[in-house]
């Protein structure tokens, strides 16, 4: 049995908190990890400035509608499942991914979950736990299944090392510098004849 898991931002939406940043003008919501390493902080900081902006759940929910998948998504992802088991890891929250869940048909999503007070006011994120996409993969693979990933960045990578057959879609020139040993792919037609190729040899 093969399994497929799928990164979310990057490969099926966009980047949810850049694109959120240029929706909303709040430019200091485009810090990333590369500015701050602290992770903790990050979100922390992140979680103030839209408190600060008054800008609830609903509010983020419905900008995030707005956005949708990337072009094609949709129908790659309706494709691709019916020929394999697919399940999204993404370190992404459920409460952001939702109202693109519903736009792509609600696929599986493995993530993790954001807080909200009774205002919808979010005060707190929780992470289900360290490194969950190579865990998930670890895991796929003592239940007997045959996993291919993919993902589009460095959070990936170490999905991607641990599945039987990994695959970089749209990566940055440094990822694909930093590791060859993973095949390119840049759009959704060379995606699907790559996982295809990998089914036939795992
Ligand atoms: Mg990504």
């Amino acid at each position: 049995m093969q399994l497929v898991c799928l990164d979310l931002e990057g490969v099926l939406v966009p980047e949810i908190w850049i694109e959120f940043a240029q929706r909303t003008n709040i430019p200091e919501l485009r810090r990333t990890t590369r500015d701050e390493p602290d992770y903790d902080k990050l979100m922390k900081y992140r979680l103030d400035l839209l408190a600060q902006h008054r800008l609830g759940l609903p509010d983020i929910q419905k900008v995030i509608s707005d956005m949708g998948p990337m072009a094609g998504a949709k129908a790659f992802l309706d494709e691709l499942r019916r020929r394999y088991q697919v399940i999204i890891l993404s370190d992404t929250f459920y409460e952001f991914a939702m109202p693109l869940m519903a736009q792509l048909g609600m696929p599986t999503l493995f993530c993790h979950k954001l807080e909200a007070d009774a205002n919808g006011t979010l005060v707190n994120y929780h992470l289900r736990m360290p490194d969950q996409k190579r865990e998930a993969v670890k895991r796929f693979k003592e239940l007997n299944f045959k996993v291919i990933a993919a993902g589009d960045s460095y959070n990936d990578t170490a999905m991607l090392g641990e599945a039987h057959a990994g695959i970089l879609f749209h990566p940055p020139e440094n990822v694909i510098r930093e590791f060859p040993q993973f095949p390119v792919t840049m759009n959704y037609a060379e995606l699907g004849a790559e996982i295809d190729k990998a089914g036939g040899k795992i």
